[in-house]
């Protein structure tokens, strides 16, 4: 029983509402991604609708709002910079 949990990645727009809630049993929450092939509470399938963590502390049991403030504070690895430019123009 050691699967992994895998997940599809969901694109949000900054300032946009992140935090993916399963709206079937409300007791899972992600952030920009939803676990895949579906819930792995209530095996719903496309149940899942974003949400701030502002709303779901609004709404949500404190076992949700304590998910949602965990998957918020999740940091996610950055994508890679296209900077970094390292100049190489010191030949004389
Ligand atoms: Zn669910």
């Amino acid at each position: 029983m050691a699967h992994e949990q895998a997940f599809w990645p969901v694109e949000c727009e900054q300032g946009e509402p992140d935090l993916l809630v399963c709206m079937s049993c409300l007791s899972e929450v992600f952030r920009r991604k939803v676990p895949m092939p579906d819930c792995p509470t209530c095996h719903g399938v496309s149940t899942y609708e974003a949400f701030t963590l502002k709303s779901i502390q609004e709404w949500g049991s404190e076992a949700l709002i304590a998910k949602a403030v965990k998957a918020e504070a999740e940091v996610e690895p950055a994508p890679p910079q296209p900077g970094g430019f390292v100049g190489s123009d010191t030949a004389e």
